[in-house]
């Protein structure tokens, strides 16, 4: 009995890649790709001349493109017209106690993903990783932007200390503290409390914040202690979590 060959259709049409540029996105601009995207457009995704891209650059929108030529290694698009209006980004930033390299991969590209318009480390007593390597962070924030359809790459900051952080903030933005060591409470009362306006997360390293910065916080008019709940979540875990709150209650997500 010959076993029936089942051919899995895709459910849905192919999604055209998805690119950032920095070029100005304009119906009839031609756009010279580098290395690295024409290889992933011409080798990864197989692309050929006449084959759909869209563009996005922060500022234009987003736009339909279609590749005009390749040679060996180069890929030229030719812009044709624009899909969607630029959008302004949640105006919600995250700050985080940089972790271990494959876990910070996954907690900018999920940041990411979840609308934060900046992200920048903090380094606090308890910090474990000194160096940050601020180009891999930027290729993450870019790959997850292409993949969820933002039409803004988030701000990426360099590192600072936490005390810097407080001292030059904007008494505009209200920053979220997730404390361990708050009284566990419901996230969403604190959150629904909350005026809308400019906001701001900030977890603390796998070692917690320290005692003093934890009261230097507290101290601030401008910092909401926030509890996620009655166990201790793992730095990238509660990051998440926070932004995911912050968004459902106050952000773009309502
Ligand atoms: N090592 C510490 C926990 C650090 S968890 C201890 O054992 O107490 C890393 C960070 O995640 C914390 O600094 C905090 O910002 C956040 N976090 C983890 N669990 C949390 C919770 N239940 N409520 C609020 N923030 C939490």
């Amino acid at each position: 009995m010959r076993t029936p060959l089942i051919v899995l259709e895709s459910p849905l049409p192919m999604r055209a890649p998805r690119l950032f540029v920095e070029h100005t996105l304009e119906a009839g601009a031609e756009i010279p790709l580098g290395g690295d995207q024409s290889h992933y457009l011409l080798t990864v995704m197989r692309g050929k001349p006449g084959d759909p891209v869209h563009l996005f650059n922060g500022r234009d929108g987003e736009w339909h493109a279609t590749i005009a030529r390749k040679d060996r290694r180069q890929c030229l698009l030719t812009v044709a017209k624009s899909l969607r209006a630029q959008t302004a980004p949640p105006d919600i930033h995250f700050y985080f106690a940089p972790l271990k390299k494959a876990r910070l991969d996954y907690l900018a590209q999920k940041a990411t993903e979840l609308g934060a318009s900046r992200i920048q480390p903090v380094m606090t007593r308890h910090t474990v990783a000194q160096r940050v390597n601020l180009e891999r962070l930027r290729a993450n924030v870019v790959e997850a932007a292409e993949q969820c359809g933002a039409l803004w790459l988030p701000e990426v900051g360099d590192p600072l200390a936490l005390n810097t952080l407080l001292e030059g903030w904007d008494t505009q933005r209200t920053l979220i503290f997730c404390d361990e060591a708050e009284e566990a409470h419901p996230p969403l009362s604190t959150l629904t409390a909350l005026q809308s306006g400019p906001l701001a997360v900030l977890v603390g390293p796998e070692g917690g914040f320290a005692k003093q910065e934890r009261e230097k916080l507290r101290e601030q008019a401008f910092v909401t202690s926030l509890s996620l709940g009655p166990r201790i979540l793992r730095a990238d875990t509660a990051g998440l979590a926070a932004l995911t709150l912050a968004q459902a209650v106050l952000g773009d997500w309502s």
